[in-house]
């Protein structure tokens, strides 16, 4: 196992506590091979002097051997060269032989002397010789191989030398024995340098190890042992000199120096400890730090890590600092993304929510910009985007900054506190009168009116839940109802599933005859005459009496019933043209056709067939209610109609979703403008400029410009002057039923009052 897997084996928690363990581990394994080392070579030095000491003193003992063998038997040599001594060993003078022996035994310091006869009979002095040992003495002599060498006495080594006796056959030995005794030893010893201790070994048990020492196992631990073998009297049991030197005693002047070893080694360990723990702690921190500040990042918290050093710890920390301002960043950009609008910059209907939820009496007012289209068409995107804007900032101010925000293409919001609607109403009015002063857009100024409606918090129906829903339905009403401000009034708005029954009810009544067409007529200032009338629907509801064509023809474009309502309108426009031409009323009927219908060929084949069919001179008037989802087609079903000889009027200009773009592409032959721009012609200045503008646009088009919503002589006279070709409104005629319509055009005043008015 590799030593990166036993440290995975430990896991830390920690990195500090890993860093400290690992180093210590490292550490303490490399004092542990230093001490190997040191421990070995004092060792191996220790023992080599030991073993040195042993073989010098082995070989001492050596010479000790014998010259002490040589000297006694020198002494035994010269007392059996006696002549007297022989002839006392002769004659068996035992008195004279045990002086003798007694003599030389003092003079030569052995511990015993004997003389041993050819026949086996020996005068001892000085020691007790057993049987056994005489026999081996006798036997070794005898048979001349020994003359001097170990025996054992009574189990007692004895270090002993003969010289025979001639006389002049041999008739004996002359012996000394002298004991190898503790003392003889200590002598021994003492000639060592090193404390050894010595014995001679009788019966050995191991193999002599020659001349040098080995290491051999004691009860006291390792030893060092030097046998060598001592010539024997005793073939059977030879006797050794055993030198030995436990090796725990040779380390011993070495042990102080171990001490202080494992003491340097303790300390630098608990030294190196320290240190690591406290630099560990410097790398570490950092690092803890960091790892703090990502956990807090994944719980959302944007904390920096403090950047301490300016090592690659401290390059991490600033690029995660880096990164977290990003991050910071852009999720600011997006929070700012989600609660702002793009165009403007002004805080967005969301947000606007946001804050109408945060206080109990908040009231949401809304201000739509009139006319916006047109104004928009006229200035252009970009500085319409500045005139909001400036307009949203105005707002804000004037209500102490109140929140503001832009909540529709030509709308802004803003959440008021008030008490209760009126008050609510109050404020509003004061701030949409305040607001409409001109508003200054790259230099020049810009008139603009605005339209408010109000809306409080309290829960309505739940698809109007928002306030902003319905201040923006206030907005409508404040229109239809041609007021500068009004509340969202719900009884008014209907109920959306009451509404839903109304549906079904239409279609009987279109079988029942209950929808019938009315007809409003249309001045033609050149010729002076009415020229041609607009055909529109009118239904009276059994049980709800009129029920107004902007409720039920947005719900039957809503619910996809607008084509079998337009289809009759058409068959029933044509036949009516028929019956006003028998009259002598011979007139170009607009039949209006919502937008919906243009993403229909099938159906742009039925009305060109019941055109072709009557050969009548109708007019479309096509009501932009609704974005087209297919341009495309729409402009080639258009262009269809123009073919066929039908005029195309493109209706409600100004107030539905008309932009320049489609212009230029429709083949359309007039441009009806939005009667919300007729109807305040005469007090409007701006409005008149805004008419007259069109009007050129129009014509430079090729287009013919039709004014509905002409009340007042005032705005007929204003239209002529502009060049406008056609005008339709109350101050003309209202919208009436055929039977009353041809009975009003046969009468000639009208047309002579508006031909003097003129
Ligand atoms: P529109 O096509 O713009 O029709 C003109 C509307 O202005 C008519 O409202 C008319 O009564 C009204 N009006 C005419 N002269 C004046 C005036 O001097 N002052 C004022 N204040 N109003 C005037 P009406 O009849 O309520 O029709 C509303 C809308 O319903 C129409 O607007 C048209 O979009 C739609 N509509 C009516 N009949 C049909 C139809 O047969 N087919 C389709 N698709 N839409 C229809
Ligand atoms: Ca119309
Ligand atoms: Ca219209």
């Amino acid at each position: 196992m590799s030593a990166t897997k036993i440290l995975g084996l430990v896991r830390f928690r920690n990195l500090r506590t890993r860093l400290t363990v690992v180093y210590m581990g490292l550490f303490g394994l490399a004092l542990l091979l230093a001490a190997i080392a040191v421990v070995t070579a004092v060792t191996n030095s220790a023992q080599r002097v030991v073993r040195d000491e042993m073989t010098a003193a082995g070989a001492v003992y050596s010479q000790l051997w014998t010259a002490r063998s040589s000297q006694l038997q020198q002494g035994a040599g010269v007392l059996a060269q006696d002549y007297g001594f022989r002839e006392a060993v002769a004659t068996n003078d035992e008195a004279t032989v045990r002086s003798a022996l007694d003599n030389l035994r003092a003079r030569q310091g052995v511990d015993g002397a004997l003389i041993l006869g050819v026949d086996g009979y020996a005068t001892t002095t000085g020691l007790a010789l057993d049987d056994a040992a005489l026999d081996r003495l006798f036997t070794g002599l005898e048979s001349g191989q020994i003359e001097s060498g170990v025996l054992a006495i009574d189990g007692q080594a004895y270090q002993v030398v003969a010289a025979p006796v001639n006389a002049p056959v041999l008739i004996g030995w002359v012996v000394f024995a002298e004991r190898l005794d503790a003392a003889q030893m200590r002598n021994l010893e003492q000639l060592s340098a090193i404390p050894l201790s010595a014995a001679v070994v009788l019966n050995r048990v191991s193999a002599p190890t020659g001349d040098g020492p080995i290491t051999v196992r004691t009860p006291d631990g390792p030893s060092m042992r030097l046998d060598r073998p001592l010539p024997s009297f005793d073939k059977a049991a030879p006797a050794d000199l055993v030198l030995t030197y436990p090796l725990k005693r040779a380390m011993r002047p070495y042990e102080a120096l171990f001490w202080w070893l494992a003491a340097i080694g303790v300390a630098g360990l608990a030294l190196l400890m320290g240190g690591t723990w406290a630099l560990s702690r410097g790398l570490t921190r950092p690092i803890s730090a960091l790892d703090e500040a990502v956990h807090r990042l994944q719980q959302g918290d944007y904390v920096e890590a403090p950047v301490t050093s300016a090592d690659e710890i401290g390059r991490l920390a600033a690029s995660f600092n880096a990164m977290v301002g990003d991050l910071r960043d852009r999720e600011a950009r997006l929070t700012h993304m989600a609660l702002h609008d793009q165009e403007t910059g002004l805080p967005n209907r969301l947000s606007l929510e946001r804050q109408a939820a945060a206080q109990a009496d908040a009231w949401v007012v809304l201000f739509g910009v009139d006319r916006f289209e047109v104004v928009r068409n006229a200035i252009g995107y970009d500085s319409m985007a500045r005139l909001l804007a400036a307009l949203g900032g105005r707002l804000s101010a004037l209500a102490d900054g109140a929140p503001m925000a832009r909540v529709g293409a030509g709308a802004l919001g803003l959440v008021i506190v008030a008490a209760d609607e009126a008050e609510a109403v109050g404020i509003a009015t004061r701030l949409a009168e305040a607001a409409q002063a001109p508003l200054m857009i790259n230099g020049a100024p810009v008139d603009i009116a605005l339209t408010a409606g109000v809306a409080g918090r309290g829960a309505a129906s739940s698809d109007l839940a928002s306030p902003v829903d319905r201040a923006a339905i206030a907005v409508d009403q404040a229109r239809a109802a041609r007021r500068m401000v009004a509340a969202f009034d719900e009884a008014a708005y209907g109920d959306p599933g009451d509404n839903l029954s109304l549906i079904s009810e239409l279609m009987t009544a279109l079988r029942d005859g209950d929808v019938t067409l009315a007809y409003q007529p249309k001045y033609d200032f050149r010729a002076e005459r009415i020229t041609g009338v607009e055909a529109l629907m009118r239904w009276s509801h059994p049980r709800r009496g009129f029920v107004p064509p902007d409720l039920f023809i947005g719900m039957a474009e809503e619910t996809g019933h607008i084509r079998p309502l337009t289809e009759w309108a058409i068959r029933r426009a044509i036949a009516d043209q028929k019956t006003m031409a028998a009259a002598g009323h011979v007139l170009t009927v607009s039949v209006n056709i919502s937008g919906r219908l243009l993403s229909d060929e099938s159906f742009a084949d039925f009305a060109l067939a019941e055109v072709a069919a009557s050969a009548a001179d109708l007019c479309f008037e096509i009501t932009e209610t609704a974005v087209m989802d297919n341009p495309e087609l729409a402009l080639h079903i258009i262009a269809r109609f123009a073919e066929a000889g039908i005029a195309v009027s493109l209706d409600d200009y100004g107030a539905g979703l008309s932009s320049l773009t489609y212009l230029k592409q429709i083949r359309a032959d007039e441009l009806k403008i939005d009667k919300s721009f007729i109807l305040g012609l005469d007090q409007s200045s701006r409005d008149a400029l805004l008419v007259k503008s069109t009007i050129d646009l129009a014509h430079s088009l090729g287009l013919k410009v039709t004014a509905e919503g002409v009340e007042t002589p005032t705005a007929l006279a204003l239209l002529r002057g502009m060049g406008c070709d056609m005008a339709q409104g109350y101050l003309i005629g209202r919208p009436v039923a055929l039977a009353l319509l041809t009975e009003q055009l046969a009468a000639p005043v009208v047309e002579l009052d508006l031909a003097r008015q003129a």
